[in-house]
C-alpha cells in the first residue's frame, strides 16, 4: 500500500445538511483548494446540497468548477451494529429516494431526542431544547457531541462518544435503522450504485465482515471503499481479496467534515490497492 496522496477523485464528503462544517459552495471550493477535480457528496441520509447546486445551475448563477458526484450516506442495522451505505451516481429526483430520506430525517430527530431523555437520567438535563434548536436536515450523533462538549460535559467529541453517546456508553440509544436489503434497493432503485462505507471502522471481527460483504452483496451492492484516512493496511489487503472474490468495485473518500479536524483533508488517502476495478468508469469519471 502506498503512502497518503492527495488524490483528486474524493467520493465521500459531508456538509451542513448532515454533520458537515461547511455549506455546498463552502466545500466545493475547500475541495478544489486541496487539488480535488471530482467530489462527491455524501451527507448522511440527505441529498439537499444536490438539490441546492441543482438550483443554483438551473438559475445559471456560477458555482465553483469542481466535477460533482450525487450521493448520500445511509445508516443501516446489521446485527446490533450501524453500518453506513454510500450511494452514488443517485437520481436526486428520485420519488421513493425522496420519501426516504424524509422518513430517515424524522427518525434522526426523534432519536436525538431519545437520547436527550437518556442523558437527563444520567443526570444531563436541557438537550432536548438544543436539539429542538438544531436546523440541519439530517440530525447526527456529531450534533448532540457538540452539544454536550458546549455544556461541559466532555473535554472533546471522542470522549463524548465513548462516555456516553458510542455504542458502549452509558447514554447509547440503540438505533432502528432500516436493513441492508432495503439501503441498497432504495440505492440502486433510484439509478445510483451501493458502496459499504468505511469497513474498518465498525469494530467487526474478519468473519463479521465477510458475513457483511456477503449479505451486502446478495442485495445487489456493488462496491466497497477500500482507501480511506488511517485504514489499517493489513486489514485493506483482506478486504481487498474478499472484494475481489465478491467482485465489488472500489471506492475512496476521505470522509471529510470540518476544516477544524486537521488530521482530515479531501483527497488525503492511500491510492486503492492494485488488482481492484475502481467505481470510477461506473460513474463516467475521468480516471486520475
Ligand atoms: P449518527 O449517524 O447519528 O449515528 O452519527 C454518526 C456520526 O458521528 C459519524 O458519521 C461521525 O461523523 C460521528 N462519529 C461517530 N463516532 C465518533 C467518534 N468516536 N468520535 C467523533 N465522532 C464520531
Ligand atoms: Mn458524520
Ligand atoms: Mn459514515
Ligand atoms: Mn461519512
Amino acid at each position: 500500500m502506498q503512502p497518503n496522496k492527495a488524490n483528486t477523485i474524493d467520493l465521500h464528503s459531508h456538509t451542513r445538511y448532515s454533520d458537515g462544517s461547511l455549506g455546498l459552495i463552502e466545500l466545493m471550493q475547500y475541495a478544489k483548494a486541496h487539488g480535488i477535480e471530482t467530489l462527491a457528496i455524501t451527507d448522511h441520509d440527505s441529498i439537499g446540497a444536490h438539490l441546492e447546486l441543482a438550483e443554483l445551475k438551473q438559475k445559471q448563477i456560477e458555482v465553483p468548477e469542481l466535477e460533482v458526484v450525487s450521493g448520500v450516506e445511509i445508516s443501516t442495522q446489521f446485527g446490533n451494529r450501524e453500518v453506513h451505505i454510500v450511494g452514488l451516481g443517485i437520481d436526486i429526483q428520485n420519488e421513493a429516494l425522496l420519501q426516504f430520506l424524509k422518513q430517515q430525517q424524522a427518525y434522526r430527530r426523534q432519536r436525538l431526542l431519545q437520547y436527550a431523555a437518556k442523558l437527563a437520567q444520567v443526570g444531563i438535563a436541557g438537550v432536548a431544547e438544543k436539539v429542538d434548536n438544531l436546523s440541519a436536515e439530517a440530525l447526527t450523533r456529531t450534533h448532540l457531541s457538540q452539544i454536550l462538549v458546549e455544556m461541559g460535559a466532555a473535554q472533546d467529541p471522542q470522549r463524548v462518544f465513548k462516555r456516553l453517546i458510542g455504542r458502549k456508553g452509558k447514554a447509547y440509544v440503540k438505533a432502528e435503522w432500516p436493513s441492508i436489503e432495503q439501503v441498497v434497493r432504495i440505492i440502486t432503485g433510484a439509478s445510483g450504485i451501493a458502496v459499504i462505507a468505511h469497513p474498518g471502522r465498525y469494530q467487526l471481527n474478519r468473519k463479521q465482515l465477510r458475513e457483511l460483504m456477503e449479505q451486502f452483496s446478495a442485495a445487489g451492492g456493488e462496491a466497497i471503499e477500500l482507501s480511506y484516512p488511517n485504514a489499517e493496511p493489513q486489514m485493506i489487503n483482506w478486504l481487498a481479496e474478499q472484494a475481489r472474490r465478491l467482485s465489488l468495485l472500489g471506492s475512496q473518500g476521505a470522509d471529510f467534515h470540518n476544516p477544524e479536524w486537521k488530521w482530515l483533508k479531501p483527497g488525503f488517502f492511500p491510492v486503492l490497492p492494485k488488482d481492484i476495478e475502481p467505481i470510477f468508469d461506473r460513474l463516467n469519471i475521468r480516471r486520475q
